[in-house]
């Protein structure tokens, strides 16, 4: 468990809020695929503090996603960002009463992830090349298909 990411439930009794403002090593999100990377350090700011009965974590992050064009398979860099993001835990079942946020903040990122990137924001030269192929493609295997003309509104 890394330091930066530990929080101390005992600090925070008497209603003390720990304030979070760090850059994190990339290695937490744990992805390393020619599909999807992290390289740059994450941005995490944010508080913690208890409630009755919960530890409550309030961040907003920003991460940069290293991920290939849908069209040209350039790899790009995206940026996925959590603006406000909660997370809560039971203070009873903290092991050891030191809660370790990396995985909360590691799924709230991947969850803001974008489907598809695309290059040179959105309009990668090389979608020219493949538009006529993919136009007449359609047309001929589904000429009048229409996908919600079925639909009983
Ligand atoms: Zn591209």
């Amino acid at each position: 468990m890394q330091e930066q990411f530990k929080i101390y439930i005992d600090r925070l009794k008497n209603g003390a809020t720990q304030k979070i403002d760090a850059q994190l090593e990339p290695s937490f999100m744990d992805i390393d695929e020619p599909e999807l990377s992290f390289s740059a350090p994450v941005r995490v700011r944010g508080e913690a503090y208890l409630t009755d009965e919960h530890l409550v974590i309030h961040l907003q992050a920003a991460a940069i996603a290293e991920r290939p064009c849908a069209i040209c398979n350039k790899i790009i860099k995206t940026e996925v960002s959590v603006n406000n993001f909660y997370h809560t835990e039971l203070i009873q079942e903290i092991p050891s009463a030191v809660f370790d946020y990396s995985e909360a903040l590691r799924e709230a990122l991947l969850v803001e992830l974008p489907l598809i990137v695309e290059c040179n924001g959105g309009k990668c030269p090389e979608r020219e090349n493949i538009a006529p192929f993919i136009r007449s493609k359609d047309r001929s295997d589904n000429p009048t298909y229409f996908p919600f003309t079925d639909m009983d509104i």
